[in-house]
């Protein structure tokens, strides 16, 4: 088997989805889909769920331990991996010390509601096994547009939850989306976004260009005219007053789909007035300012 049918050999599709800071880890099917697959803009949220049978997630660890032996870190692949009870979530674990005992830590997609499912004994348990950080699409922090998009936990339940990884010592990675609420609540979505936020410790911000995907609950409301999709500078407007709110510390903040152009990145809060400023010059540039 050549390298390449060793990788196809482990993995359902031809494309893994990764986030960007994992990029060197080493990816490892453990799950396929979403478990909660409604919210209301997801492409995936088609997808089937389903979990790897552990007979073959060993299977494909001895593999990529034969590609990647020096690999000290993973990325367990599905959507959401974290839904998975804990027990199971720990023998996955040991399977990952017997067959690459050199990988020190394991990331993987989370919800909010996955961790909350969880106790504080079990995500302490989780973490000497091994988790180090959770990859969180909390995508707005205004009640009414999580609601109105079927994302299934409030912004309280986020705080909750991500102060409960600040106690278990599991860093977190959020991705937020920016014109989720339509031009109707864009102010709404970048104070409560930020309000939200600055009562927890993400690693890193991500902000997400919304997609309208056919076929989507959000697209047929966009078509039906219930909601206004925005333009990419009001959008950048909308993030930059999001910015100005956000007091977070230690905290990396990017947007890589900038005007659909450029991509803005800079750590907070020593940056922060640097990509104000450069979103101001954009504004400015696009004929918004
Ligand atoms: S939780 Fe994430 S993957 Fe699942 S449906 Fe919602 S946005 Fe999609």
């Amino acid at each position: 088997m050549t390298r390449e049918e060793m990788y196809q050999s482990i993995y359902t599709h031809d494309t893994i989805y990764i986030p960007p800071h994992e990029e060197t880890s080493g990816p490892l099917e453990v799950a396929l889909g979403c478990s909660w697959h409604r919210c209301a803009f997801c492409d995936f949220a088609r997808d089937e769920f389903r979990l790897t049978p552990l007979e073959q997630v060993e299977r494909s660890l001895q593999v990529l331990a034969a590609l990647q032996p020096e690999q000290t870190r993973l990325f367990l692949l599905g959507e959401n991996p974290f839904c998975m009870d804990t027990d199971r979530l720990l023998a996955i674990a040991a399977l990952v010390r017997r067959h690459m005992p050199r990988v020190e830590a394991l990331a993987m997609y989370a919800r909010a509601d996955d961790v909350l499912r969880k106790t504080d004994g079990e995500l302490k348990a989780l973490r000497a096994a091994g988790v180090r950080a959770l990859h969180i699409g909390v995508e707005s922090g205004c009640d009414p547009i999580l609601l109105h998009c079927d994302k299934g936990v409030t912004a309280a339940q986020t705080v909750e939850a991500l102060g409960r990884l600040d106690r278990a010592g599991i860093d977190y990675f959020v991705t937020v989306i920016p014109g989720l609420g339509g031009r109707e609540w864009s102010r709404l979505n970048a104070v409560e976004t930020a309000r939200m936020l600055n009562r927890t410790h993400p690693k890193n911000i991500w902000c997400l260009k919304l997609h309208l995907y056919p076929g989507t609950p959000l697209y047929r409301d966009a078509q039906a005219g219930h909601f206004t999709q925005m333009e990419p500078w009001e959008v950048l407007a909308e993030e930059r007053l999001m910015l100005t709110e956000l007091s977070v510390t230690d905290c990396l903040f990017e947007d890589t789909t900038v005007l659909d152009q450029y991509t803005l990145r800079g750590m907070l809060p020593d940056q922060k007035g640097q990509l104000l400023t450069a979103m101001d010059l954009l504004l400015q540039a696009s004929g918004a300012g």
